[in-house]
Parts: structure tokens; sequence; C-alpha cells
């Protein structure tokens, strides 16, 4: 199963797609993930990175769009995948089909999390990441994953905040990029939506409405996912 996963940030993406990533038994690549593992182990790749991230831009397409097409050749995405953070605009989404259709591969599912852009805002600036596992979700303005305190609620580990996510600046700059329907992410989703329409409904695509709770959302993911 290949699946691409889309939604500003704050919509709830990387919840749900840890959700998505255990029903399938696919590895989740997060390209924000590697970037901020890459800056805490000091890689020349972190190094490079890390300015764009503060600033709340894009790393270069020439950097990240190989960055993930080698992971994608890697052994675990035999069997499937499910992306999430790329591609995050037209180009990267033009490459990513390009390099997918050299192979043969098709994209079986394309999920799209709908949230406008002042709650998704919100929902940033109160975000909590585990110390053990980044597929702990903990937000301090949603109830169904507010923290323990100040401890992660599914494992009491450390919770710690991304420099990024308290920086109104640098997420209205994600935002912009995300929003952007001429080149931004969202110009890729419509590329795969206009895909979808001339390919008999390859990939599919789910539309989620980001605004319920984290369980509605996933409840109306599982139905759709069937
Ligand atoms: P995220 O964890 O998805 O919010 O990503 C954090 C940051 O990593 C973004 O604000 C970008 O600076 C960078 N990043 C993540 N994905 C991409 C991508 N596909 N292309 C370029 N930069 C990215």
């Amino acid at each position: 199963m290949k699946i691409l996963f889309f939604g500003p940030n704050g919509s709830g993406k990387g919840t749900q797609g840890a959700i998505v990533k255990d029903k399938f038994g696919i590895p989740h690549i997060e390209t924000g993930v590697i970037f901020r593992e890459n800056i805490s182990k000091g890689t020349s790749l972190g190094n490079e990175a890390k300015g764009y991230i503060d600033r709340g831009e894009l790393v270069p397409d020439s950097i990240t769009i190989p960055m993930i097409l080698d992971r994608l050749k890697q052994d675990d995405c035999k069997r499937g995948w499910l992306l999430d953070g790329f591609p995050r605009n037209l180009t990267q989404a033009s490459e990513l089909a390009k390099a997918l259709k050299e192979e043969g591969i098709d994209i079986d599912i394309v999920i799209e999390i709908v949230l406008d852009r002042k709650t998704a805002k919100e929902r940033i600036m109160g975000r909590r990441l585990c110390v053990n596992d980044n597929n702990h979700p903990n937000n301090i303005y949603i109830d169904a994953i507010k923290p323990d305190g100040d401890k992660c609620r599914v494992c009491g580990g450390d919770l710690k905040t991304r420099s990024d996510d308290q920086d109104a600046e640098a997420i209205d700059q994600r935002h912009s990029i995300y929003y952007d329907e001429k080149s931004g992410t969202m110009a890729g989703v419509i590329f795969f939506k206009d895909m979808s329409a001339k390919n008999g409904g390859i990939p599919r695509i789910i539309d989620l409405d980001g605004r319920p709770g984290v369980k509605d959302v996933s409840a109306e993911l599982m139905s759709k996912l069937g």
C-alpha cells in the first residue's frame, strides 16, 4: 500500500498517520522527522537543513527530493509506505510521480486533512513532542490528547516543544507554503487529484474534515479506508 498524506501543519496529520501506518504495517516516512534526526545528530544534512527549518522555509528541492527517493528504495519500503510531509510543492509532486512511473509504481491512496489556517495555527502552538516516541501525540489545547501534567500521556516520558512551533512568523511562513495552490503544497494536492480524475480513480482520494476531535477524525479515516 502506497499512501500520500497531506494536511497543513497542525491538522493532526502526524497523529492520523500513525494510525494508518499501524493499519497497513508500512513505514511512516516523515520528511520533517528525518531532518530533525539529522539536526540532533549534527550530520551535514542536518546542518544544511537547520536554517531553512528554523525560518519555516522549505529545505531546497535539490536536497529533499533525492533524500526521499533514496529512502523509498530501502528494503522496508518494498511492501509500501506512507509519505507524510512530502511532496510539499508542485516540483516535488511531479518529480515523485515521474520517479514512481519509471519504476511502474502506482500511488494507491492520497489522504488530505482539510483544516482552516487559523485553527491549524492554534493547534501547532499547543503541540508537545514525546522524547521517547514521535508517534505519541500530545497537545495542550486538544482535550483528547492533553498531556498528563507535563509528561507524555502515552508513556509518561518527558515532553519538549519544537522551536519552529513556537515562532508565529515561522508558522505563517509554513502555512503560506501549504495553502499556495499555484506552486505550493496545495498545488501538489491538486496535481494528484487531477491524476486520479484522469486515471479512473487511481490514486483513490480521501478527504477528511480536520475540525472535529482526534477520535472523530480517526473514525472517519478508518471508515473511508474500509
Ligand atoms: P514538518 O515536521 O513536516 O512540519 O517539517 C518541518 C520542516 O522541515 C518544514 O518546515 C521544512 O523546513 C522542512 N521540510 C519538511 N518536509 C519538507 C519537504 N518535503 N521539502 C522541503 N522541506 C521540508
